[in-house]
């Protein structure tokens, strides 16, 4: 059984992280900025980009932050991160799902027609799961995995498609 809750809706092909740290802290905090090391930020943020150890947790002060790939300027917000290292803007996602909602049936159609059956039913179940979270049609959510993907890999919806078709298989959308 896959898990799948409010916070990774967007999750499918790799875990978020930065969801529970909220957008940004306004508070006094011990650490220093990661990336300019200024001393002791007034106001901080947690980035989803991975230190050193491995920590997909990158804290710095909010000049670094607003210069980063891992903030989106246009929605003055922080990307979600994810284990492979890319980063999205949800209300970027959102933004390219409104556009393409008209055409969700058939994205959804073009992915599942060329996936196994237990692919197909692996997926069915974690859209299943997300449209009982959003609300969204489960082709809606379908569309949600693939978008998600593409801003992702700035590509696109086509492109991911394009992948999944040519592969036979839902992995890089697949939890
Ligand atoms: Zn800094
Ligand atoms: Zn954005």
């Amino acid at each position: 059984m896959l898990d799948l809750n409010t916070t990774n809706l967007y999750s499918v092909g790799g875990r978020l992280t930065s969801e529970q740290f909220g957008d940004r802290e306004e508070r006094r905090t011990d650490m220093d900025c990661e990336i300019c090391g200024k001393k002791e930020p007034e106001s901080i943020m947690v980035l989803p980009i991975h230190k050193s150890d491995g920590a997909l947790i990158t804290i710095v002060c909010e000049d670094c932050g607003e210069k980063s790939s891992a903030y989106c300027v246009k929605h003055r917000r922080i990307h979600q991160g994810f284990d492979d290292g890319t980063t999205v803007c949800i209300a970027c996602v959102e933004e390219l799902i409104a556009q393409e909602r008209h055409n969700a049936r058939h994205v959804a159609d073009a992915v599942m027609k060329h996936l196994s059956l237990e692919e197909a039913a692996d997926l069915r179940e974690v859209a299943e799961m997300s449209s009982s979270v959003t609300g969204d049609p489960t082709e809606v959510s379908i569309l949600r995995f693939v978008a998600s993907k593409a801003k992702r890999t700035k590509t696109s919806v086509e492109m991911v498609i394009d992948i999944i078709v040519s592969s036979g298989s839902a992995e890089c959308i697949l939890p």
